[in-house]
């Protein structure tokens, strides 16, 4: 059966994204306070149905509580109140965030607290016996389960979510997590995962050459791996790749490719005009909005019905505005 699914302009549904409780504003943190996020609870929020979590709470330390933090081996750190180090609380905090991490395989990313001993995604501080943090950071223990649970699943801090190419590549990897789960069901066929990888080739392409190469190899049916076990390596290597923000010379490569169709449909000095901006682009003179809405507009009236189901046009819902930061 085809699961042919919507672009993320046409979703009539919000997709399920978890996120830590004190940035939609809920009085969790230690002091009893928040760090409300305008950019989630505002903006985000339109598209994504918010599933929150505290998992301090959760654990039953109270609001508000002494302040926690991480101790130990920077690597397997245990979590201690602040002035009680000798009091190992990690087993307590852990038996209840496992208990929740459980029923989350429904989420299509997750949006984190920064500097949190629990939430954190990167750089927390591990104090050592001396009262110093030791130089190697870690991540919030909530947040390192959540990682080990869910691999593939796109997470993001709140804080870095205010840098253009790491929203950009945040919001593109939870629409195409989304876009997987609904498309690839558990009664999919080889002809829906190649339906749904001649969509994303593109957009693969702007990520890297040699995996648009590997997963058009995977599925060009020498592979001798049985179904399952194809779609779960497709999807593993395809978050993975995504993961890491696409550079602009691999637009522009993708972007010149995409002109290609046109050769016998317009003029050469309408594509001539069009591989100016572009180079226009590609010396940072413009974002990326701009060749890909010129190049959009010319392909809509003389492409094909395959170059138009592109994901690359439209990875992430239009109005966000994103590829004008970008
Ligand atoms: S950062 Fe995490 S643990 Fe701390 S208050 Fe927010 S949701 Fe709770």
């Amino acid at each position: 059966m085809t699961h042919s699914q919507p672009s993320p302009d046409q979703l009539t549904h919000k997709i399920p994204v978890g996120i830590s409780s004190c940035l939609l504003g809920d009085n969790v943190r230690f002091n009893g306070g928040h760090s409300h996020s305008d950019y989630c609870d505002n903006i985000l929020s339109q598209y994504f149905d918010y599933q929150k979590f505290c998992p301090e709470v959760a654990a039953g330390f109270g609001t508000p509580r002494p302040t926690l933090r991480l101790e130990g081996d920077p690597n397997s750190p245990r979590m201690v109140f602040s002035k009680h180090s000798d009091q190992d609380v990690s087993d307590v905090f852990m038996a209840a965030s496992n208990q929740y991490l459980e029923k989350l395989g429904h989420l299509d990313g997750y949006i984190l607290m920064k500097k949190s001993p629990s939430c954190g995604m990167e750089r927390i501080k591990v104090y050592q016996e001396n009262g110093h943090p030791h130089m190697q950071r870690s991540v919030g223990l909530f947040t390192k389960a959540l990682r080990q649970r869910y691999p593939l699943l796109p997470i993001e801090e709140d804080g870095r979510l205010n840098d253009p190419a790491l929203r950009e590549n945040f919001l593109l990897r939870v629409f195409t997590h989304h876009d997987f789960r609904h498309s690839i069901t558990a009664d999919a066929r080889m002809k829906d995962l190649i339906a749904f990888h001649s969509r994303y080739k593109y957009m693969v392409m702007a990520h890297s050459q040699p995996t648009y190469r590997q997963l058009g190899r995977m599925l060009a049916g020498n592979d001798p791996r049985p179904f399952d076990e194809l779609k779960t390596a497709y999807f593993d290597i395809l978050m993975t790749t995504l993961s890491k923000p696409a550079e602009r010379k691999n637009h522009c490569n993708v972007l010149m490719h995409l002109v290609g169709y046109l050769k016998h449909a317009v003029d050469v000095s309408v594509r001539k005009d069009i591989l100016d901006v572009v180079e226009q682009y590609r010396r940072g003179e413009v974002n990326l909005a701009t060749p890909v809405t010129l190049l959009r507009h010319y392909l809509k009236h003389y492409g094909s019905e395959y170059v138009n189901q592109q994901s690359y046009f439209i990875p992430y819902p239009s109005p966000l505005g994103i590829r004008n930061t970008v």
